[in-house]
């Protein structure tokens, strides 16, 4: 089924096609249509879905078949909220990209950016505005936005907005839109707090789920090794060399470890740069674009830094460390595979980490079987002379998270 049958507007169709997208991903032909209808929608979908276009194409064929104010004074019609200021720029850049041929004007706002020039940019009148929640509340308080006129509105990764605890900056916000709107939620996973904003949120929504619940991207290979904590830089500096990988995501757990592991990656002769929160946004946005134009070839992100971002035809994930959480794993491997293309996750495994491994498989309601690079075996004498272990899953956990707060992990019991 193509574009066509949708609903869309020529102009968007054109939009469509001048990105070169031919048919419709399984989120657009869902979600599309029901948006266009008017109702309010839940959909799970990841980032790498199409999810951008699901939402912004209606939103856009909305406001463009509206007359502005007779006043000529232009209001914000519709609001995208997102977690991140990266995954708010790609989104912008979408909308902006989408709308080209319309005469609709979007701002976006962020965080650690220039509040002034963001001010500047609301004053000339803008139709969409794409903001993270903290940096709009500043706005909004300084009397630098008005959002009473809004129409549409947007929560995109929701799931990871709550987990960043915007939640009491989102019922600022929803206290000064309007009742009547169209309100559209994404998010990757759903859980009981999901469901649970979704109630105060969305009126009789439309549920679409294209994959099943908290399901990893089919287009994602994914292999797990199993390698002492110790050997992990080796093993994936000798994988990207030996295989030829570039572009290659790889995540850890924390800053401290982002930039530790890139700067020993540099040494293993391969050009390496982290992203994280403590950096600028100027520095962020720096290595973004030089690892987007393959000028550097590895980038190691903390979950928070790498969330939403779209790096086109991004072949290779690792997690470097597990996450704590099972949904991070889902978030982070779906930076591969994206709509369509073909992807590749490893993670590596120490044997601390095999009760994560568990979890990430409870959710994936799958099993992913260790393997193990022959030159980089686990030294199981290690843990046979650590025999009779008292290794329970608490106590793992306990390991792994002295670990990842860079303390001296608490000795086993024997
Ligand atoms: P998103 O999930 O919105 O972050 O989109 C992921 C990527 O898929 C982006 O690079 C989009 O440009 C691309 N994309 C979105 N829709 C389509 C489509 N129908 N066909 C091909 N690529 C698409």
């Amino acid at each position: 089924m193509g574009f066509a049958s949708l609903g869309l507007n020529q102009t968007l169709l054109d939009a469509v096609a001048e990105q070169g997208y031919n048919t419709p991903t399984p989120i657009q032909t869902e979600a599309i249509p029901a948006i266009l209808e008017g109702l309010d929608v839940m959909a799970g979908a990841q980032t790498g879905t199409g999810k951008t276009a699901a939402f912004a194409l209606p939103i856009l064929q909305f406001l463009s078949a509206q007359t502005r104010d007779s006043s000529g004074k232009i209001s914000v019609r519709a609001l995208i909220l997102t977690p991140t200021r990266e995954l708010a720029q790609q989104v912008h850049a979408s909308i902006v990209k989408y709308g080209a041929q319309t005469d609709l004007r979007a701002a976006l706002v962020y965080g650690g950016a220039s509040i002034n020039t963001q001010i500047e940019s609301l004053k000339a009148g803008v139709d969409i505005v794409v903001a993270t929640p903290g940096r709009l509340i500043d706005l909004m308080y300084k009397r630098a936005v008005d959002l009473s006129q809004v129409e549409y509105m947007v929560f995109d990764e929701a799931d990871r907005m709550l987990d960043m605890g915007f939640m009491d900056e989102i019922q600022r916000i929803l206290k000064v839109l309007p009742p009547t709107r169209q309100t559209l939620l994404f998010s990757a996973t759903f859980d009981d707090e999901i469901f649970k904003l979704s109630k105060t949120l969305l009126k009789t929504p439309k549920l679409i789920e294209v994959d099943a619940r908290n399901t990893a991207s089919i287009q994602v290979e994914q292999r797990v090794y199993a390698v002492d904590e110790d050997r992990k830089r080796e093993l994936i500096s000798y994988l990207i060399g030996s295989q030829n990988w570039q572009q290659v995501l790889i995540f850890t757990r924390t800053k401290l470890g982002a930039d530790a592991l890139a700067k020993e990656m540099c040494k293993d002769g391969l050009k390496t740069q982290a992203i994280h929160g403590d950096k600028s946004q100027g520095a962020r946005d720096r290595v973004l674009e030089e690892f987007r134009e393959g000028k550097t070839r590895v980038l190691v992100a903390t979950d928070l830094a790498a969330r939403g971002l779209d790096i086109e035809e991004l072949k290779y994930v690792v997690n470097y460390e597990l996450p704590f959480k099972a949904e991070d794993y889902i978030h982070r491997i779906g930076r591969t595979g994206r709509a369509g293309g073909s992807g590749l996750a490893i993670s590596l495994v120490c044997e601390d980490e095999n009760y994560l491994l568990q979890d990430v498989e409870t959710k994936l309601e799958t099993q992913l079987p260790q393997q193990w690079l022959p030159g980089f075996e686990p030294d199981l004498t290690r843990e046979a002379k650590k025999a009779p272990r008292r290794n329970s899953r608490g106590a793992q956990k306990q390991r792994a998270r002295e670990r990842a707060l860079g303390k001296k992990p608490t000795k086993r019991r024997r």
